[in-house]
């Protein structure tokens, strides 16, 4: 559905330098996919977005949206439509009104806008509110009808730049799953940018991890978790421990990753087949699991997250640490 090529942006800065936003960057998306663009602040997912929505344009490289390039053609000329993070809802006119306007700019018949109107609330569940006005919504509610306003001319590709990050914690669970629904019964291609990776695992067919300019990986969230191909990946996505270690009759120094889930630890000392012992010196307690940190003999410190059982570990504690084999990952980088 959409194939950006070695698409390079860079911004002229005040005082004449230049900020290289994106370099080089490539990747393909598919036709009713939800795909996330996921990294830092300042990594480029929003240069990206609105590269994709003819917001502004590539310095080099080019976009294809179906078969169709692009390039030149303005945000209301493409088959994609975008929820800004602040919504920018009409606060004067109707929650109607403000799904209707984008039809009549489209210039639809007014009995056509009635009903793809109603039929687009009822989608985002908000027939009965009509009538009201954005300041009388709570904020899932306004959300709610920016996502109506945006699906209402029913674009191929929806672009989403934070849309949750004004939403309370709980909210913006529920309106994850809205997001994923929403998805699946339009089939539209969803292209969600966010810096929350708990967000982009739980929502996302798949993920671009992306770093200061660069996509690092692509891939689904299990892949991506289970798999990073970096230090960075590791780290940014879930929690990551990450053990120094030299390769065995080489000189050669590696990293390897284990994740906290992935770590059992014993009460004593070392027995036998374990890997290697420690010291309990932090205990948080997470509700469902219990993190302990641990650490050994040269002061490297692993993160095990226990689910809370019969053992129970305070810090001080002297224990056996484990994984299974083949759980943990080598990183190149
Ligand atoms: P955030 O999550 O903070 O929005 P982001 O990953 O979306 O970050 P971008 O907004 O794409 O990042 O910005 C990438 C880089 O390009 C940043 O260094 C930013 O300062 C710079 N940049 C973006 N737009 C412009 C612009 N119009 N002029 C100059 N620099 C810009």
């Amino acid at each position: 559905m959409i194939d950006v090529q070695r698409v390079s942006k860079s911004f002229a800065t005040k005082d004449a330098g230049t900020v290289h936003a994106l370099k080089a960057v490539s990747v393909e998306i598919g036709a009713n996919e939800f795909f996330t663009l996921l990294g830092p602040s300042g990594c480029g997912k929003t240069t990206l977005l609105r590269l994709i929505g003819g917001f502004d344009s590539p310095s080099e490289g080019a976009i294809r949206i179906g078969s169709l390039d692009v390039a030149g053609l303005p945000p209301q000329k493409r088959p994609v439509n975008t929820v800004f993070q602040s919504y920018a809802l009409f606060p004067h006119m109707t929650v109607a009104g403000n799904v209707a306007f984008g039809l009549q700019m489209l210039r639809w018949s007014e009995p056509e806008i009635e009903l793809r109107v109603a039929e687009t609330l009822q989608l985002v569940r908000l027939e009965g509110f009509a009538a009201r006005k954005p300041g009388q919504l709570s904020g899932g509610q306004q959300q709610r009808v920016a996502l109506a306003r945006a699906l209402a001319p029913k674009p191929r590709v929806l672009l989403l730049d934070e849309p949750l990050s004004a939403l309370d914690l709980k909210l913006r669970k529920e309106m994850q799953n809205e997001l994923k629904r929403l998805q699946r019964e339009t089939g539209i291609t969803f292209i969600l940018v966010t810096h929350d990776q708990e967000e982009a695992l739980a929502m996302s067919d798949r993920i671009a991890v992306m770093r200061d300019g660069h996509i690092l990986q692509v891939g689904d969230p299990r892949d991506i978790y289970d798999n990073p191909n970096c230090r960075f990946v590791a780290d940014f996505i879930g929690e990551a421990n990450l053990i120094p270690g030299d390769v065995l009759g080489r000189s050669s120094s590696i990293t390897v990753t284990v994740r906290p889930e992935r770590i059992s630890i014993r009460p004593g000392r070392k027995a036998g087949d374990a890997r290697v012992e420690g010291v309990v010196s932090n205990v948080t307690f997470l509700g469902l699991d219990t993190l302990y940190e641990v650490t050994l003999p040269k002061g490297a410190r692993l993160r095990a997250r226990l689910r809370d059982g019969v053992e129970r570990f305070q810090p001080g504690d002297r224990v056996a640490v484990d994984w299974p084999d083949g759980v943990e990952r080598q990183l190149v980088n």
